[in-house]
This record gives structure tokens, C-alpha cells and sequence, in this order.
């Protein structure tokens, strides 16, 4: 009650020596200290939490249970506090002796991402994944994918290519990996496979056609004609009728020189209206009519461009952060491959357009549900 008394009155110190005094007398008291050291975590007093925790692992009568769980709270108190090698000594400890395994080791791989030790990071992923049955495939091919882009960065091709390859054998449809294949396909002169994955890509994550789209274009384009190209793009949108390409078709059709393309553009806009689709069918060449009708199609085309270009282009499915980056692990909640593009401008860029708002934020909100598309 005296312990009480002063952790009411914020008198917390003294609280936590009576606490700790109470652990000699009863061990009954186990779970209130450790409901107190998550408690001082939770609200970012990590020195109280630590010193409850280490206490409680040095008395020398605790149970095995009891000292093994104090010990996995001192863990996640050094991992707060970021004192990342004790956690992980900590941690790998509890996890060879089977405690808190799955807890264990989805920390340790936070930790070996935080340091980026992407093979460290794999390992534990492949031990989670024999130890509980999960399927760890994507994360894992995303660990491969850091490695790519080290190997990347040291001039090292042929390890990229090794680890891009690791990465789709843990995860065939890995789109980070398959977008960079396809890179080096088409750098290598090999553009019919650059062509072949793009379109793979396409079918098993069509939400992934807005970053697809220019470097598939670009591939298309070294072999093919540009109305060939618009072509593809009919054949592809048929099955895919997703707003960037039918943007993708309207430009193409444009370029293409077809007479009817307006027509046709107009046509697809009714059938599925969108924002970027309906900046596309304004923002052509209207030099064949009046002036003044074609300053004002131009100056509709503006107007939209400005929340166009604002909006965001990313969200995270799991969190709701959004920003115009993608990010194969959201910043916010630090999960992986739950960052997808968006299909169409979110209606709370509009809004704040119309309603005059002073400026929109320009990288990312971690505001959940705050975009509605
Ligand atoms: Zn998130």
C-alpha cells in the first residue's frame, strides 16, 4: 500500500525500492514487478524498467520460469534503450533454451535489420520459419534484396545477380527482386526476358503497374513500334483495367497518331473513370480547335495536375502511412512488402486542393486512414 501510495503521487522512485524490497519477502509479488517494468517501458521511463528487471534476475532464489521471464523484459529494456548487443545476447540465449521463442526471434531479426545484418536477419528467419511452420519466404527474399543492392554498391554484379536469385527462390514473386532482373535483363540486351517478367509482374501484383509501367515501356520500345506498344497496352488493359494504364493508353494511343484516339480515350474514361485518367484525356494537344476552347481543356489540365502531383502514391496496408516513396519496409510500423502503390489520386489531396489548404505534406503521414482514395 506504501508502494502504492507514493507511485500515486508520483513519488516513483521511492515506490520502485519499496517494490523491490518485496520481492525477498514473496515471490507472489513476481507478476506486479513485471507488469511495473512494462509499464515504465510503455511510457518511456527505460531506466526504471531496467532497474526493476535487474533486480529481479539477480535474486538467486527465483524460479527458472520467473527468472527467464525477467530476463526476457530486461532484453526488450536494453532493445528499447538500444543497447542492441545486450538484448541480442540476451535474446539468443532464451531462444536456444526454447523460451519465447517466436517472441525471441522476431525481435532478434528487428534488431539484425536495425544493423542491417542481412545474413544474420536471414538465419533467423529460416530458424522461425523450421521452428513454428511460418511462411518466412517474403521476408526473406526482401533480406536478399539488401543484400543486392550492398553487392550493388560495391560493383559486385555477380553477387547482386547470386542474391536477387536467392531472393525469388525464397520468394518466385518477389517484385522488388523481379524489377531488378528485369533492369539487368534489359541492360544486358536480353529484352524479351526483361519483357516476359514485366508482364509476370503485371499478373500476380497488378497493383505494382504504376512502377512497372516506364521500364516496361522503355524495354517495349527498343524492339517494338510505338503502335505496337498501344497494342500491348489494349490487350494488357483488357485484363487489367487498372487507371495508370489506361493514362499509359491514352498517351499511347496519342503518340501513336490514331485519329480516333480521343474518341477512344473518352471512351475508357466513362467506362472507368479516374483521376489520373481524366488529367490524361485533358492534357493532350487540342490545337485543332478554337482557342479559346483549348485554353480552357489546357487550363482544367492544370488546375488537376497540382493535386495530381501532391498526392500520395504509396500507402502501407497495415499502418496507413502514405507518401509518394515506396518503401519495401514501411518506416512507420516497420513491416515488410505491406507498402503498395496506390491506383489513383486519394480524394483528401483534391479536397485540400479545393479547400485551399496552405501546403500538403510532401514525404509521408503516418496518420492512418487519413488518405481516402
Ligand atoms: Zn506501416
Amino acid at each position: 500500500m506504501r508502494g502504492l501510495s507514493h507511485l500515486v503521487n508520483n513519488d516513483t522512485d521511492q515506490a520502485i525500492e519499496i517494490f523491490i524490497g518485496l520481492i525477498e519477502a514473496d515471490e507472489g509479488t513476481i507478476d506486479l514487478h513485471l507488469a511495473l517494468g512494462s509499464l515504465f517501458r510503455r511510457r518511456g521511463e527505460v531506466d526504471r524498467a531496467l532497474r526493476i528487471h535487474q533486480n529481479l534476475v539477480q535474486r538467486p532464489r527465483l524460479k527458472p520460469l520467473h527468472r527467464n521471464q525477467a530476463r526476457f523484459e530486461l532484453a526488450r529494456d536494453y532493445q528499447a534503450a538500444g543497447v542492441l548487443d545486450r538484448a541480442e545476447e540476451i535474446f539468443l540465449e532464451l531462444a536456444h533454451q526454447g523460451m519465447f521463442l517466436s517472441d525471441c526471434l522476431s525481435r532478434l531479426m528487428r534488431i539484425y535489420e536495425r544493423e542491417r545484418e542481412w545474413e544474420r536477419a536471414i538465419d533467423t528467419a529460416q530458424w522461425l520459419s523450421s521452428a513454428q511452420g511460418r511462411d518466412m519466404g517474403p521476408r526473406i527474399a526482401q533480406y536478399w534484396c539488401e543484400l543486392a543492392d550492398s553487392a550493388l554498391r560495391r560493383d559486385d554484379a555477380r553477387g547482386q545477380q547470386q542474391c536477387l536469385k536467392r531472393a525469388l527462390a525464397a520468394d518466385p514473386h518477389c517484385v522488388r527482386a523481379q524489377l531488378t532482373r528485369a533492369g539487368q535483363a534489359v541492360d544486358s540486351g536480353k529484352v524479351a526476358q526483361a519483357l516476359k517478367i514485366y508482364r509476370d509482374v503485371i499478373q500476380h501484383h497488378e497493383a505494382f503497374i504504376p512502377d512497372v509501367l516506364a521500364p516496361w515501356r522503355d524495354a517495349f520500345l527498343r524492339e517494338h513500334s510505338a503502335q505496337q506498344w498501344a497494342a500491348e497496352l489494349e490487350r494488357v488493359y483488357r485484363r487489367h483495367p487498372h487507371p495508370h494504364l489506361q493514362v499509359a493508353l491514352i498517351q499511347a494511343q496519342a503518340q501513336s497518331g490514331q485519329t480516333d484516339a480521343r474518341q477512344q480515350a473518352l471512351d475508357q474514361l466513362v467506362q472507368q473513370p479516374s483521376w489520373v485518367g481524366l488529367h490524361a484525356a485533358l492534357d493532350q494537344d487540342w490545337s485543332n480547335l478554337p482557342s479559346q476552347a483549348a485554353g480552357l481543356l489546357k487550363g482544367f489540365a492544370d488546375v488537376l495536375r497540382v493535386p495530381l502531383e501532391k498526392s500520395p502514391t504509396y500507402r502501407c496496408d497495415h499502418c496507413g502511412y502514405s507518401g509518394r516513396q515506396l518503401n519495401w519496409q514501411c518506416p512507420s510500423c516497420q513491416h515488410w512488402n505491406t507498402t503498395q502503390p496506390l491506383p489513383d489520386m486519394t480524394y483528401s489531396a483534391l479536397e485540400e486542393q479545393v479547400h485551399g489548404a496552405s501546403s500538403l505534406p510532401e514525404s509521408g503521414t503516418g496518420a492512418a486512414g487519413k488518405s481516402v482514395s
